[in-house]
């Protein structure tokens, strides 16, 4: 770090105990010092980016006589290590376009704001998208919303998998698809979609139905991450979970149930599966000894609040898995309601389960 500069996002406010507040406001990255002799108010002032540390601590001790050099570079170096803190000096680095620079530059802000990690450069989480290789399953109402959030945010690859036509139903919630699109294959309008919105990233993609596990997993290989947005055949999210497990890719996934949306991200190894979580959230649910038979209307129950909600906390999950920011929880999955919008909770399970499909089918 050769000028350190506070983050614009995280400027430092003096509050009416005396005490400062940086990080912003928001709650997982604001915090507050105690400030009882103006020590650490006059070092965040110094903190402007026309400084080296060592000029830092010289002017600090100046201003406070009574410093310890040891205590003033320790101050400083907390500062720095705590993630409030920028290099003014820093070059722009090799790996993304003027162009791309120009593109993202709310994105660079973003990741300033919620990346409490101090990095050599202020591109790096736009640099680990820029590099990335993601597949994504299911191009419907959230899938087309996720395809479109990481095409936009600057994924260096995103290859597309869906085998349907649009149809006049699909244009109440899936935002890749226009009027002039129904009765075309979905890939095709979501290709040309997608590739109009960002031409710097490469869009690829098939016509296909996935059918079993295997075949999912020789889709999936070489891939930094699976995005699972297709809701059918039923078993799709477990032959994720076992294509993960046998070719250890990453996957996200999201759905909804009416006003609920969720969404999750698993990691093989990193603790227990989808299905192990599924199962232990449906044992905490009462059991139901009969159900009322379905009918056509029942099926699919989505707007493209919940549709697009949904591909957007999917969209965030994998950015998190690929970028490490923010380090979101991983093998478990997030349900947000709609509907009581102060309810969200995260499912979760101690460990894989006996009857696990995805350990069974790995052994
Ligand atoms: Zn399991």
């Amino acid at each position: 770090m050769q000028l350190p500069r506070i983050k614009y996002e995280h400027r430092p406010r003096r509050l009416t105990d005396g005490s400062i507040r940086i990080g912003g406001r928001i709650y997982g990255l604001a915090f507050e010092i105690k400030d009882p002799d103006g020590q650490i108010w006059a070092l965040l002032e110094l903190l402007d980016g026309s400084r080296t540390v060592d000029q830092v601590v010289h002017h600090l001790i100046h201003q406070f006589p009574e410093l310890r050099p040891d205590d003033a570079r320790s101050g400083v170096e907390q500062i720095i290590a705590a993630g409030y803190v920028e290099d003014a000096a820093e070059v722009e680095p090799p790996g993304l376009t003027s162009r791309e620079r120009e593109r993202y530059s709310r994105s660079r802000n973003f990741f300033q704001w919620i990346d409490l990690v101090p990095r050599e450069t202020s591109w790096h989480s736009q640099l680990k998208l820029r590099r990335s290789n993601v597949i994504i399953v299911g191009l419907g109402g959230t899938g087309g919303a996720a395809a479109l959030a990481l095409t936009m945010s600057g994924v260096g690859h995103l290859h597309c998998v869906e085998p349907d036509t649009v149809e006049l139903s699909n244009l109440n919630r899936q935002i890749l698809y226009a009027e002039s699109d129904i009765g075309k294959p979905k890939l095709d309008a979501a290709l040309a979609r997608l590739q109009a919105v960002n031409s710097d990233v490469a869009i690829t993609g098939q016509r296909l139905e996935v059918t079993s596990s295997e075949m999912l997993a020789d889709l999936i290989r070489g891939f930094d991450l699976l995005v699972m947005t297709a809701d059918s055949p039923p078993d799709i999210r477990t032959w994720a979970s076992l294509a993960s497990n046998k070719t250890k890719v990453p996957w996200v996934h999201g759905g909804y149930s009416g006003p609920m949306t969720t969404a999750g991200c698993y990691i093989p190894g990193a603790g227990p599966c989808y299905d192990c979580v599924r199962i232990t959230s449906n044992e905490n649910q009462p059991e139901v000894t009969a159900e009322w038979a379905g009918d056509d209307r029942s099926a699919h129950s989505a707007n493209a609040v919940s549709a697009g909600l949904t591909g957007y906390l999917v969209a965030h999950a994998a950015i998190g898995a690929l970028t490490g920011v923010p380090a979101l929880p991983t093998n478990c999955t997030l349900a947000l309601s709609l509907v009581r919008q102060d309810h969200a909770v995260i499912h979760s399970a101690d460990a894989c389960r006996e009857e696990c499909p995805t350990r069974r089918g790995a052994s």
